[in-house]
């Protein structure tokens, strides 16, 4: 144990008997707060870190006398710089990113959290955990809801950290088996190295979006699924300026020492046009290192060394087939330019397949019209498109297969007849407007819309609906609803998906048809703007402001076709994984009979696999998570940027207020003050709670929660009809007797 923590801890326990009778609205003020020096800062300079346990005013927004934005701002702004960097508002939690590592986040503090009573301790990610937790915990029987947190921000907020923290404790606080725990937490290192990657904006940049599950039996986890949403594969074949590949090249190219690198058919990397300039030739030993860790995830998972050495293989021949550049041929079409000879034999090599029929995949299009093959000859772009298409294609799938094996890997003991309960973490990527915006960006903009509508469901519509249900009278608060917006994406037959798989499924149709039916429809939409010098191209407004498209591409992205060709011969490629990755539709992960081979090869060549569009999949995978999560009690984290120089102990009011703002935090804070965000039913709290009466088997009625809620002496809540009212800290008070009456009882 740390010093900084020893402190904290002692001054934590110092502090609780006294938090015990306080309410949360008054918190116990301690002597680190009022010291007179800036907090966090010792007479000599160095850091006080036992002062950020102390309670102070302002760690719940919702609680502040004067509320406005620049209240607001400046308590968040305090608190920064005295490195408290969460904040309530209500029961949303508020995390201002550090930029520095922070001793909060400990074994000793996540047992504290554990065990003591949430409402005695600062605001923190791991109460966050907590809460989900006990609400899982607190329903025994049918009634238990599953949970999910939802976590937002900018890029580089710090969303996959706060998942990490979130997942680490809630790991250790259900004391399951321990290698699953184990193995649960190395599923980080491993998605991120081919998940995640330098952009201008975070140097670990998650590229994909996720939904993590972990299940619980018991009291404790018993496995764990993920889902991967729009992993941003163009990424693999072209980089903006100062970006990156996918840090697992790196990683490779830089950790595997030279005489291994043969075996993978890994040559310099400065060599490789993929990575190419963004080689920095000093390699950094944190790429030999984050290797090394990447390894090492591979076997605690649960990876069959065949399948770790396949996959290195792949990886150097996504490489390999980047280097293939082609010239015109005399004869015509295009043939692979003599110096690239070598690349074109290493990629086959790599992939398993006959250098011929990958030069041939590359430079022409077979088609098969009325029982007789039709052969046309690439010109010198598509050549390039079908290469880097293979590319994309090989590394996304690749991509796939490591997530759907993962979650082999961690379904852990599922069949055992009892029902499982799930907390979700959603980390997806936050709202995106660059100097370009494309295709990949309307689609994340289009889930950040979809989330916020979730936010605004759960915080304004829901309040105002029950309010109305139960007899209640009480004026809404305005907020913006952005549902429009949503239909404007997702309406059929006219919203833009639709539209855009219409267009989709013209072979003439073209990225300048598709925007000009889109200026067509939209002519009286006050949410869509024709684009005007940015041509072919179109503006949404957005919940978060207006957002100029390219649509350069779009038809191609959303179409993602692969040579046609392409799927056969890796089918039956050498190496077994390939062939696993391009047979998906009949199994990701097992290993293929012969017979399994040879359906998948006759519904290819009738071409009866009809492919589905990008935007559709990604419209449908939306649909199920939103499904999940309606279903499920949400709890949220909103993540804050303080600056765009990702650097510590500064924070920039602009870039603080934008997000504010466009997150509707002014909103949510005046509905959590004025408002009842916690209304169970009356069947789920005496089911929860009604053990506090000490008969057994409460009646489930209105007296038995009047009657509950007095032994906890709740002041200012309300009785529905059928539902009950209560401030977000009443949840708090109640757990807090259940623990009492449970210590009392060990006791
Ligand atoms: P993206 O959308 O680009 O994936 P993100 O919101 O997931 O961004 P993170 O990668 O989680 O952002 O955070 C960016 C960086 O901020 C981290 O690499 C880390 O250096 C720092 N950071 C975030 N949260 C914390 C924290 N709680 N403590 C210390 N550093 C943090
Ligand atoms: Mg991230």
């Amino acid at each position: 144990m740390t010093g900084g923590v020893g402190v904290a801890v002692r001054a934590w326990a110092g502090l609780d008997a006294g938090a015990q009778s306080d309410s949360v609205e008054q918190p116990k003020l301690t002597g680190g707060a009022l010291r007179g020096r800036a907090m966090g800062e010792t007479p000599a300079g160095g850091l006080d870190w036992a002062a950020l346990w102390d309670r102070i005013p302002g760690e719940d927004a919702a609680l502040l006398a004067e509320l406005t934005e620049n209240k607001l701002l400046a308590t968040l702004r305090d608190r920064y710089r005295d490195h408290r960097i969460y904040t309530y508002v209500g029961d949303i939690l508020i995390a201002v990113n550090p930029f520095r590592d922070l001793p909060l986040y400990s074994p000793e503090i996540s047992d504290i959290f554990s065990s003591r009573p949430l409402s005695s301790l600062p605001p923190h990610i791991f109460a966050v955990a907590d809460r989900a937790y006990n609400s899982l915990q607190g329903n025994p029987g049918k009634l238990s809801r599953n949970q999910c947190v939802v976590i937002s921000g900018d890029s580089g907020a710090g969303k996959t950290e706060s998942t990490k923290l979130l997942l680490k404790h809630l790991v250790r606080r259900s004391r399951g088996n321990l290698q699953l725990g184990q193995q649960i937490l190395q599923v980080n290192p491993l998605l991120e190295a081919f998940g995640n990657a330098q952009t201008v904006m975070n140097p670990n940049s998650s590229r994909f979006g996720k939904y993590i599950q972990l299940r619980f039996r018991d009291g404790a986890v018993r496995g764990a699924k993920i889902n991967e949403y729009l992993l941003e594969k163009s990424r693999v074949s072209h980089q903006d300026p100062g970006e990156k590949n996918f840090h697992i090249f790196y990683y490779m190219l830089g950790g595997i020492p030279d005489e291994e690198k043969q075996v993978y058919g890994l040559l310099q990397p400065s060599l490789y046009r993929y990575i190419g300039s963004k080689w920095e030739e000093a390699t950094p030993s944190h790429w030999v290192e984050s290797y090394q860790r990447v390894c090492n995830a591979m076997r605690m998972v649960g990876f069959q060394e065949q399948e770790e050495l396949d996959l290195k293989v792949i990886l150097s021949g996504v490489l390999s087939l980047g280097n293939v550049v082609f010239e015109p041929q005399e004869s015509g079409g295009v043939g692979v330019c003599p110096t690239a000879m070598g690349w074109l034999k290493a990629a086959a090599g790599q992939f398993g397949v006959q250098e011929e029929e990958l030069l041939s995949c590359l430079t022409c299009t077979l088609s098969l019209t009325r029982g007789e093959s039709i052969r046309r000859l690439h010109s010198q772009q598509q050549a390039e498109d079908s290469r880097d298409s293979i590319a994309r294609g090989v590394y996304s799938r690749l991509f796939g297969w490591i997530v759907c094996k993962i979650n082999e890997l961690l379904a852990g003991d599922m069949d055992m007849g009892k029902e499982l309960q799930e907390i979700g973490i959603l980390d997806i990527f936050g709202f995106e407007n660059f100097s370009v915006n494309r295709f990949e960006q309307l689609c994340i903009n289009l889930a950040n819309e979809q989330l916020q509508n979730f936010f605004n469901h759960h915080i304004f519509l829901m309040e105002e609906q029950h309010y109305k249900e139960e007899g209640m009278e009480r004026e809404a608060v305005p907020f913006s609803n952005n549902q429009a917006t949503l239909e404007l994406f997702l309406a059929r037959p006219w919203g833009i998906l639709s539209l855009l798989d219409e267009q989709s499924s013209f072979p003439q149709a073209t990225d300048v048809s598709f925007v000009e039916k889109l200026n067509s429809t939209y002519r009286e939409s006050p949410l869509y703007e024709r684009g005007r010098g940015f041509e072919p191209g179109f503006a949404i407004h957005h919940y978060a402001g207006k957002i100029k498209y390219s649509a350069a591409g779009f038809l191609e992205k959303n179409r993602d076709a692969l040579p046609t060709n392409i799927n056969r011969l890796f089918i039956s490629s050498e190496t077994s994984l390939i062939s696993i990755l391009f047979t998906a539709s009949i199994s990701r992960t097992g290993t293929l009979t012969p017979q399994q081979r040879a359906k998948v090869k006759v519904s290819q060549e009738k071409g009866s696999s009809r492919k589905i569009s990008v935007g559709a999949q990604f419209r449908h995978s939306l649909a199920v998570l939103m499904e999940k999560m309606y279903l499920a009690e949400p709890h949220f984290i909103r993540c804050i940027k303080p600056n765009s120089q990702n650097e510590p102990g500064l924070l920039e009011t602009q870039t603080v207020l934008n997000q504010l703002r466009y997150n509707g935090l002014m909103e949510t804070l005046r509905i959590r003050r004025d408002g009842f965000s916690w209304r169970p039913s009356v069947q789920e709290f005496v089911a929860r709670f009604g053990i506090l009466l000490l008969t057994p088997g409460a009646e489930v009625s209105r007296e038995s929660c009047k009657r509950i809620a007095e032994t906890a002496q709740l002041i200012g809540w309300h009785c529905g009809k059928s539902r009950l009212f209560f401030k977000y800290w009443h949840q708090d008070q109640l757990q807090r007797r259940l623990v009492e009456l449970r210590d009392a009882a060990i006791v």
